[in-house]
């Protein structure tokens, strides 16, 4: 469903990401581990164009876009199949809780505000948020402020979510909510990317693991495979320091 072909990107003279190859199927929940700094949330942001590769190609289900002469409109058609869920969250602060996850249907997917509204509701009640449609995310806890993020991805109904650290700016007591907000997701087998430093989540939710590390794939298998037989002694140092 995905396949990313020797990724290229650099900033300035610091080459992040040295020629890197994936494939996603559907459905597959793919966490995506490393030590920081080896170039996992720049490969996110590559799919999706949010950053753009030197070289390489990125395919989402027969939309395939060469990075390096991608057009305005290539890159349009890559994103709608893709919603993003931030470390940061990244919601308007100056909207509700309802206008947030609305937004993106009306102003991208040209949605009538009713049908935005209708789908809008369905899916912050599937992460858990009915109760705070009309309040502001100042006014939540962090963990709430991600559902937000959650169910906004959501309701732009993607063909991939790409979860970019998604509890690593959460209080520890607030992590396992959004952690247990992304499982119920996982399981009615919506595709996702996840960039995580949860070992625990990627062990029992992804189906495919892959180790990153100085920006090439160190290693990639099913979690049996990474956690409890890792071929390559880096990841076996990375994993110790996990366990
Ligand atoms: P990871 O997600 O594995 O921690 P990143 O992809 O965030 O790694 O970063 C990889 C390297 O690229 C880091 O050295 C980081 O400082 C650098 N980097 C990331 N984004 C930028 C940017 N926009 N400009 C300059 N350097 C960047």
């Amino acid at each position: 469903m995905i396949t990313l072909s020797n990724i290229h990107k650099s900033f300035g003279k610091q080459e992040v990401l040295k020629g890197i190859d994936l494939t996603v199927e559907q459905g597959d929940v793919v966490a995506i581990l490393g030590p920081s700094g080896s170039g996992k949330t720049t490969l996110l942001r590559c799919v999706n164009f949010l950053e753009r590769a030197d070289e390489g190609k990125v395919q989402i289900n027969g939309v395939g876009v060469d990075c390096r002469h991608a057009r305005k409109h290539d890159i349009v058609q890559i994103r709608r199949k893709t919603a993003m869920v931030f470390q940061h969250y990244n919601l308007f602060k100056h909207k509700t809780v309802l206008d947030n996850v609305t937004e993106g249907m009306i102003i991208a997917q040209k949605m009538s505000k009713t049908d935005a509204r209708a789908r809008a509701l369905r899916v912050l009640e599937q992460v858990g948020l009915s109760e705070k449609i009309n309040e502001y995310p100042s006014m939540l806890s962090g963990g709430q402020q991600q559902r937000v993020g959650i169910a906004r991805a959501l309701a732009l109904n993607p063909e991939v979510i790409l979860f970019d650290e998604p509890t690593s700016a959460l209080d520890p007591e607030l992590v396992g909510e959004v952690l247990s907000v992304i499982r119920s997701i996982a399981q009615e087998g919506i595709t996702m990317i996840v960039v995580t430093h949860e070992m625990g989540f990627a062990r029992e939710v992804a189906n495919r693991v892959v180790f990153m590390e100085g920006g090439h794939v160190v290693e990639q298998g099913t979690p049996e495979e990474i956690f409890l037989r890792p071929k390559q002694e880096r990841t076996r140092q990375f994993l110790s320091r996990y366990s």
